[in-house]
């Protein structure tokens, strides 16, 4: 008997009929023939307010007591969900986390998965009830209540499917599928059929709200195709699967993420291990950094960027606080009113000028770009606010986002064969471990050959970025890394990109006629680098991964010159004469994560 888990987001149980008409469709499915396990959210905006009756008596809420708080919002619901069924001929049964084995680590708030318990839920089962499971919750090893994060339904819900073995996971939610970017954001947004894990655990983390990322992990680790469709229409959705919609397509989604802040920690000394200090005491709090620029400066000393999300900027700086002493900063600066505007695609990996076409894109709708990076499968751009939507819009009409691609797949062509893609004895064996979302490496490899070119005191206007872009796009030049950021000196930035080593003095060649003709500072170019890369997936949220890196680096003596992270991989810009220590280095620091 085919076993289906049906998730409901808060809008899709936000009153009685919506819970009745959720309790429905369950009814219907068991009436199919399918064992069916509910996984529900909270009532509408309840965990909101939630959180403001907490902030109405405490200006510091206990993590502790947030969590048991919080949890109540998915106990309302369940028990709500399991009445209606009842109510509608049906049996069901509510369950808490707790009650249905949902171990997880103790850091409350962001609690991570360790195990789930399938024998309760399958007893329930076997006695033809439907399962209503609390999303969002858990307990740790001492029986205290965990949260898992805001949105943590879906990975509740993806969880439950990969150890229960589901044959499908659908996620019943307020929009009826996965649009090219939020739809509530771009009208013109389109909604696709399909599209990868890889794409969506990126644009979930870089903004996409409407699945959890690292629900996105768990079903890429164990193969669990998502269905993301509207609890209000029986439409098909959008499935999300291993492969992409197009093959040829650079670009397959843009995402904004509104609240974002910059830090810059200035004139640190250029050493091995500064940037280490610097993103470990950041990565203890728990805080996923993003878009780290580093420029090296005169006088050996250099400059650290970063982003954090707007509402971690106070933990980040208190963070930093304890440490700048240590460091030997000279100062550090911040910009709350930032957003970052971001395309993502597999596509990008393989063809030239993506980035220039974006950029571009911004320039001409008069947008100023702070800072860039990227990394294989997408580009960011960290923009002024008010200048957010219009982002957005720009990149979005750049990369026809609203148009079908000729090549794109359907949802029935995927259907066909989207049953568990990953090997079955694999999965049950990596189910067994006690740490479901212990982070999982696939690789460590260096890319040898690679060349960098930097430009300084590159004015910070608008349509820079394109001109430099397009130049060397011209020269037929394929650029793999890029970044830009403050270069030290106040009002200017520096653009650093890698290229192939053969490349390097067209490269050059070009670099100086862009130097010239902006009035930049200086161009340097250095050959013999080498790319050093640690694959996996959920990278960003596991912010142990950069720490372990940065240290192992510094204990070898090996100076990082560029940085970029995405979900699928970190990436590190090395000498190429050290690049066999690093690996090896880290290969023995992550044996036990490497499979
Ligand atoms: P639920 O309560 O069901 O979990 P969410 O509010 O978390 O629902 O997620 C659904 C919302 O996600 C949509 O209403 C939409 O505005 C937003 N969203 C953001 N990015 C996208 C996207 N790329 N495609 C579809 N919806 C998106
Ligand atoms: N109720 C929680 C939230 O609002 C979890 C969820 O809905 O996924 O974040
Ligand atoms: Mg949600």
């Amino acid at each position: 008997m085919s076993l289906i888990v049906q998730k409901f987001g808060g809008t899709s149980v936000a009153d009685p009929e919506k819970i009745r008409a959720a309790a429905r469709r369950a009814i219907r499915a068991q009436k199919q023939g399918h064992r069916v396990v509910m996984v529900v959210s909270a009532m509408g905006k309840q965990t909101d307010e939630l959180l403001r009756l907490a902030s109405a008596v405490s200006d510091k809420p206990p993590a502790r007591e947030m969590d048991m708080l919080l949890s109540t919002g998915e106990q309302t619901s369940v028990a709500l969900v399991a009445m209606a069924i009842d109510d509608l001929g049906a049996k069901a049964v509510s369950l808490t986390g707790g009650q249905f084995g949902m171990k997880t680590d103790s850091s409350y708030s962001k609690a991570r998965i360790r195990s789930i318990d399938t024998g309760r839920i399958e007893k329930h089962l076997d006695e033809g009830h439907i399962v209503v499971a609390a999303g969002f919750q858990g307990i740790d090893d001492d029986l205290n209540i965990t949260t898992l994060g805001r949105g943590g339904s879906d990975t509740t819900a993806v969880a439950l499917a990969a150890v229960l073995g589901a044959d499908a996971c659908e996620i019943n939610t307020d929009v009826d599928g996965v649009y090219t970017t939020d739809p509530r954001l771009l009208p013109e947004a389109r909604r696709v059929d399909v599209i990868s894990y890889d794409e969506m655990l990126e644009l979930a983390s870089l903004g996409a709200g409407v699945m959890h990322s690292r629900s996105i992990e768990f079903a890429k680790k164990f193969g669990v195709p998502i269905h993301v469709r509207s609890s209000f229409s029986d439409r098909d959705g959008t499935m999300i699967v291993a492969q992409p919609e197009s093959e040829s397509s650079p670009v397959s989604g843009a995402a904004l993420t509104k609240d974002e802040a910059r830090i810059t920690v200035l004139g640190v000394p250029d050493v091995p291990g500064i940037s280490q200090t610097v993103f470990s005491a950041i990565a203890e709090k728990k805080v996923a950094v993003d878009m780290v620029v580093q420029n090296i400066g005169a006088e050996g000393k250099a400059d650290v960027s970063f982003t954090v999300p707007g509402d971690e900027l106070e933990l980040t700086l208190s963070a930093l606080d304890s440490i700048m002493e240590k460091i030997g900063a000279t100062g550090l600066t911040h910009d709350a009113d930032v957003s970052k505007v971001s395309v993502v695609g597999l596509g990008m990996a393989s063809q030239k000028s993506v980035a220039a076409r974006m950029f571009r894109a911004l320039g001409n709708a008069g947008v100023n770009i702070h800072m860039i990076t990227t990394s294989e499968i997408k580009i960011s751009a960290l923009v002024p606010r008010d200048h957010a939507a219009n982002a957005l819009r720009a990149v979005h009409e750049a990369f026809a986002l609203h148009e079908r691609p000729a090549d794109a797949k359907t949802w029935a062509s995927i259907q066909a064969d989207s049953s568990r893609e990953a090997d079955v004895d694999d999965v049950v064996e990596r189910l067994q471990n006690d740490a479901l979302e212990a982070l999982t490496l696939t690789d460590i490899s260096i890319v040898e050959g690679q060349a960098r070119v930097t430009l300084d005191g590159v004015p910070d206007q608008i349509g820079v970025a394109a001109d430099v872009f397009e130049e060397i796009g011209r020269a037929g030049i394929f650029v793999d890394m890029i970044i830009q950021g403050y270069d030290g000196v106040d009002g200017s930035t520096s653009v650093s990109f890698t290229i192939d080593d053969n490349d390097l003095d067209a490269g050059l060649k070009v670099a100086k006629s862009i130097c010239e003709a902006h009035s930049m500072r200086d161009v340097r170019g250095a050959a013999g680098i080498t790319k050093l890369s640690v694959s996996g997936i959920g990278l960003r949220s596991h912010t142990q991964v950069g720490t372990v890196l940065f240290e192992q680096l510094a204990d070898a003596k090996i100076n990082v010159e560029m940085i970029a992270t995405s979900e699928l991989q970190v990436n590190v810009v090395i000498d190429s004469t050290r690049g066999d220590d690093a690996k090896k280095c880290l290969q023995a620091a992550f044996a036990d994560s490497l499979r």
